[in-house]
């Protein structure tokens, strides 16, 4: 009976994995190769209760592929698995949805890579790998791009020369779109509201985070660009900066501009703030026992949130509802409390109560009676991207018979 998906995102030293049965949505089998290339690279194999971790010392992503292979074949799991879907980064104006790959989806992949040089050449690898090991199983991209090819001009476009946009493809392509899409699903479903009639906010906040306003399903702005750089104050990328320090932060470290862009995105936001960690959980731990640098870190943070919350609204006819998502926007009442405190200015008001209980894998409504709806709500990237393989995989089967 082949009916699970084998998900894969292949980033620029790991990969991650789940295997989802299709029909109960359980998880059969996940884990994730990391630390590739270096001696400390390990798999690690999540089946049941039983997690299997082995070294595999300077293993690249061919050896993590092949290994994640083996345990499938070995749990007996590789007979059930119809398709494999890939999370692929940068698919820019060439793909607005998921497709099943081909030899041509491969090359225009391949062209895609100069806007995303770190993951789209590792996203083809785990493809060309997977397509070597098991040539029978049909392959699908997903491209975190895709859900916002609907934004429309005025939100895409830079205010720069057009030819920028028209010769090299300059303007806001945004991210994240499997976890927009997916928590906008689920928001309209938990509010029992058509989501080709909803009007709602996400904000997916984890080390990397972005918000994004999707009116009747469709992204229709977000805060990510032309790289995930750009928008909110994250782990460790600063988010939204001045052009104008790239040419004065290479003079003052006396660095090249592409080693100032490579501190703005791992040196900065959280953990350049408070000099002591990227992670929400230590920062809100160090602030309780009174540590002022991490304490400003998330007033920033939450600053530039409730901000750009703000500027997304003026997309959207109304707000069905803000919803938090992300390891942050999931489990941090403290963050959930302070952004919903500025936002008051769009009729937010927290429940305090129900803010509390939504931790740990919990969703609900965390706002007040008479406030504009704020939820909490689980994302499932792995699970987004196995069902679109599946529809993507009968939309082609329906296609041939017509
Ligand atoms: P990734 O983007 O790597 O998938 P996650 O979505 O798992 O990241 O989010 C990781 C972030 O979630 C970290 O900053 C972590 O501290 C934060 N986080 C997880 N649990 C909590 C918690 N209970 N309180 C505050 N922050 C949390």
């Amino acid at each position: 009976m082949h009916s699970a998906v084998l998900v894969i995102n292949c980033g620029s030293s790991s990969v991650k994995f789940s295997c989802i049965e299709a029909g109960t949505q359980a998880l059969l089998c996940g884990g994730m190769a990391e630390k590739l290339l270096t001696e400390a690279a390990v798999v690690t194999i999540e089946l049941g209760d039983e997690t299997t971790k082995t070294a595999m010392p300077m293993g690249g992503h061919a050896e993590a592929i092949s290994a994640i292979y083996s345990a499938l074949q070995q749990a007996g799991i590789a007979e059930r698995i119809a398709a494999v879907g890939h999370r692929v980064v940068h698919g820019a104006e060439a793909f607005k949805s998921s497709v099943v790959i081909t030899d041509a989806v491969l090359d225009t992949i391949e062209r895609c890579a100069s806007f995303a040089p770190l993951h789209n050449p590792a996203n083809l690898l785990g493809i060309k790998m997977m397509q070597q090991l098991a040539p029978h199983w049909p392959q699908v991209a997903v491209f975190d791009t895709a859900f916002h090819q609907t934004l429309p001009p005025e939100a895409f476009l830079y205010g720069v020369p057009m030819p920028w946009y028209r010769d090299f493809g300059v303007r806001r392509y945004g991210f994240h779109g499997s976890s927009h899409r997916f928590v906008c699903q689920q928001a309209a479903h938990m509010l029992g509201i058509p989501l080709s009639n909803s009007a709602f906010i996400t904000a997916h906040l984890g080390n990397g985070s972005s918000a994004a306003a999707i009116l009747n399903g469709k992204s229709v702005d977000t805060t990510m660009g032309f790289t995930p750089l750009e928008g909110l104050v994250m782990g460790t990328r600063s988010g939204d900066v001045d052009a104008g320090l790239l040419p004065y932060l290479a003079t003052s470290l006396q660095m090249s501009t592409n080693e100032v862009i490579g501190l703005l995105n791992t040196k900065s936001g959280l953990l350049g703030l408070s000099g002591l960690s990227n992670d929400m959980r230590t920062l809100s731990e160090a602030a309780s026992s009174g540590n002022a640098g991490a304490a400003l870190a998330i007033e920033v943070f939450v600053f530039r949130l409730a901000k750009a919350i703000g500027a997304l609204a003026i997309s959207l006819p109304r707000l069905d509802a803000l919803v938090f998502t992300g390891g942050i926007g999931e489990n941090s009442v403290m963050v959930r409390s302070k952004t919903l405190a500025r936002l008051s200015i769009l009729g937010f008001e927290e429940d305090a109560t129900q803010n509390a209980l939504c931790i740990r894998g919990r969703s609900g409504t965390i706002s007040s009676a008479a406030s504009t709806t704020a939820l909490v709500a689980n994302t499932n990237e792995e699970l987004m991207i196995a069902t679109d393989t599946l529809r993507v995989l009968a939309e082609r089967v329906e296609g041939l018979g017509d």
